[in-house]
């Protein structure tokens, strides 16, 4: 296999676009790279049981796409609005024979958030990995713009409903089972524009190094994996600035964005028994920015 050099791996910014209201993949004029066409499976996960949420696209579908070429049977929870985009995951592995359950459910509310982790038990015969990767970041300039129906619906979708999808799971979840939390380096360096975004990863990256001690010794792993500026459609449907997209990522060492594929095989680590010594880490993916 040739050398790679990851600063011309993936494309540097073209020039960027913007959507309205949550944003699909499938309006996205410049394309993200999850995996479709590439990513080669080797048997890491087979067996497993996975309920991923934010399937459908961005981070979660390329997650998505590498557990069932790995092996696992997925339960995808998504926004019903991108039941388009959740449609493509399924047909993007459907050479896999892998079951591919879709529960399309907005998790900012408890009950439903519960039952999406009660059917995917149920429709996959059991549960042992749970990847929250869901979230809710709109860009705000000024303090006095944030709404508090915008700050709680950012606090129910990144962080209440990973409680209850979490206390839900446990009930479920065998030793050798791992939880896996989306984070991000806004925890650590904050954008201006994101105050309530970035308080809510901080959040994530915290609650998940406390519950992991207290699941470690039912064999229980819990780990955090922290991206850095990846092309998603949460970054062009209000997620930045107009005015940042066109700069987006190039303030990393690497000097371009990130892409979801990149994002997979940590997930994909951190599920599989070869990280069985790894326990409330926090992998920071991000293109080289520094990280406590
Ligand atoms: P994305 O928009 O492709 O994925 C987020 C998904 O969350 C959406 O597809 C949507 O279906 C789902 N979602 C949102 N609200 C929901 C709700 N109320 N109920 C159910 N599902 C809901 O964007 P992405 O960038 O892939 O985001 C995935 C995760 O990665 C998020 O937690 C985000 O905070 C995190 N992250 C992203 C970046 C980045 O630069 N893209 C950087 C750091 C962290
Ligand atoms: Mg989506």
């Amino acid at each position: 296999m040739s050398l790679v050099n990851p600063v011309t791996q993936y494309p540097d910014n073209p020039d960027k676009e913007r959507q309205a209201g949550t944003g699909l993949d499938a309006d996205l004029d410049v394309k993200a790279e999850h995996g479709e066409g590439s990513y080669v499976g080797s048997a890491k996960l087979v067996g497993r049981r996975a309920l991923i949420t934010g399937a459908d696209s961005g981070i979660g579908r390329a997650v998505a796409i590498a557990y069932a070429r790995e092996g696992a049977d997925v339960a995808m929870n998504y926004l019903p609005a991108e039941q388009e985009d959740a449609d493509a995951v399924v047909a993007a592995v459907a050479d896999t024979g892998r079951k591919m359950v879709q529960l399309p459910t907005d998790i900012t509310d408890e009950q439903a958030a519960r039952k999406v982790v009660t059917d995917a038990v149920e429709q996959l015969g059991g549960l042992d990995v749970l990847v929250i990767v869901a979230g809710k970041q709109q860009a705000v300039e000024d303090i006095l713009d944030i709404t508090s129906e915008q700050f709680d619906e950012t606090y129910k979708t990144n962080v209440y409903a990973m409680f209850w999808m979490i206390q839900e799971a446990v009930k479920h979840l065998p030793a050798g089972s791992s939880i896996i939390t989306t984070s991000s380096i806004q925890a650590y360096s904050p954008s201006p524009h994101l105050v309530d975004y970035a308080s809510t990863k901080a959040a994530i990256n915290t609650f998940s190094k406390a519950l992991a001690q207290q699941l470690a010794p039912k064999g229980i792993r819990v780990n955090v994996v922290a991206p850095g500026p990846v092309w998603t459609p949460l970054q062009v449907s209000g997620g930045q600035p107009t005015d940042a997209l066109d700069s987006f990522g190039e303030d990393t060492p690497l000097g371009r964005m990130g892409q979801p594929i990149e994002m997979a095989p940590a997930y994909v680590f951190l599920a599989s028994p070869e990280s069985s010594y790894v326990v409330g880490e926090t992998l920071n993916l991000n293109g080289g920015m520094p990280t406590p």
